[in-house]
């Protein structure tokens, strides 16, 4: 069997490295080089148990992508790949009001019975909440979730495209077009030549769109610009700080190299507008600043800008097409690719190997609500 995986964020990696790890396949993946990839923007909260989504299928996914973490990272290790920066640094869920912090924490312990792996759930006072992120308001307390992860989304891509690599996989630097003869797929262009695979897995992100149009297939997936600060604390040892989740869209996550990240904005109907701007800049460091002013000396390093493929819901979309059918696309995390990527990346591999998953698919379609040669 020979797949040809066009993008390599995250899904991408993820399906690559899958099945190289499988003696029978032969796997291509191909990136083209461009501004405005997510998973290098991603910030690497992985905490789905606390999430305001409320729909039962993106919490299926979004919990089976937590937990498929550390199996993930090692095989990773045992292919030779021990930098993927995936740690459980836990989690606060931070708050000035008493009676939201109550309805956290009894929301997480509802979840533990069929989510273990989300861990300890301690409610925290202010001294103690402070102690373990320093920068924090003094006003805030919360409910601490110790299972929650945090990863470094550069260096999980890297590992895992290293290990498809040294386990045979082909992998080809540039655009990839998909070559149709009428409604059937003929193969995948890209690099000069046109590779004959036997199912082509699209994993391109907010460019999906664009690769599908050729075939008369559209889907429902749009760029959301992401703009996120990555912020020096000098000489500050974060490499256990919690991830900070305020009741808001906003948040911070630390690294071992003094790196705090606070993000971001959501800005719908950017298109592919990749600019840092001043009120994005502003919006994020105001919202950090209200929540952790001892951010305030430190040093402003970096403004990612990233493209979240968005759907039309909070549903990613995952799954063969009908026509033609050796299509599988798997895009539209959104906010939560850092998440899922690993598990949708696996579940889109075995849907190219004809394999089951173990989980009814039908709801997350890729053509759900989109149409089909016009
Ligand atoms: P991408 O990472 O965009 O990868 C798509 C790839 O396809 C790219 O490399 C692109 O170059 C390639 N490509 C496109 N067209 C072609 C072509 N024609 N030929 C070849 N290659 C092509 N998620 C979380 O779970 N937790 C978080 O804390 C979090 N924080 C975020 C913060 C920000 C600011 C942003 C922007 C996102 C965040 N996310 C988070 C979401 C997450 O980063 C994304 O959902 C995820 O990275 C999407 O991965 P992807 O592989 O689908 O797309």
């Amino acid at each position: 069997m020979k797949v040809a995986i066009i993008g390599a964020g995250i899904v991408g990696a993820s399906a690559a490295y899958h099945l190289s790890r499988r003696a029978d396949t032969e796997v291509i993946l191909i990136d083209k080089d461009q501004q405005g990839k997510a998973t290098l923007a991603g910030a690497g909260i992985i905490c789905p148990w606390v999430s305001h989504v409320e729909n039962p299928d993106w919490y299926r996914l979004a919990k089976e992508g937590a937990k498929f973490y550390p199996e993930l990272v090692r095989h990773l290790e045992e292919d030779g790949e021990s930098g993927t920066s995936y740690k459980r640094v836990g989690a606060l869920c931070v708050s000035d009001r008493q009676e939201e912090l109550d309805r956290i924490e009894e929301a997480v312990r509802a979840k533990k019975g069929e989510a273990p792996e989300l861990g300890e759930v301690l409610r925290l006072d202010a001294k103690e909440t402070r102690r373990r992120f320093p920068p924090l308001n003094e006003e805030l307390e919360s409910v601490f979730v110790s299972g929650a992860a945090r990863i470094d989304g550069r260096l999980l891509r890297e590992a895992m495209v290293r290990a498809a690599g040294k386990n045979g996989a082909r992998i080809v630097e540039g655009e990839a077009s998909l070559v149709s003869d009428g409604d059937r797929l003929t193969g995948v262009a890209a690099a000069g030549e046109v590779i004959d695979a036997n199912q082509v897995i699209i994993t391109a992100g907010a460019w999906v769109p664009d690769l599908l149009e050729p075939l008369g297939v559209r889907v429902n997936v749009q760029p959301q610009r992401g703009q996120i600060l990555h912020i020096d604390m000098q000489d500050e040892d974060t490499s256990d700080w919690p991830v900070i989740l305020p009741q808001s869209t906003h948040y911070m996550l630390a690294f071992d190299d003094s790196r705090v990240v606070a993000g971001a904005t959501r800005e719908t109907g950017s298109g592919f507008d990749y600019r840092q701007t001043v009120g994005g800049v502003h919006e994020v460091a105001g919202e950090a600043l209200r929540i952790a002013p001892g951010l305030s000396e430190g040093t402003l390093k970096e403004v990612r800008i990233g493209f979240r493929p968005m759907g039309e819901d909070s549903l990613p979309l995952l799954g063969k097409l009908d026509e033609p059918r050796q299509v599988i696309v798997a895009t539209g995390l959104g906010p939560s690719g850092l998440t899922m990527g690993p598990y949708v990346g696996y579940l889109a591999a075995c849907l190219a190997m004809g394999e089951e998953t173990g989980m009814d698919l039908s709801v997350y379609h890729p053509l759900r609500g989109a149409s089909v040669n016009g």
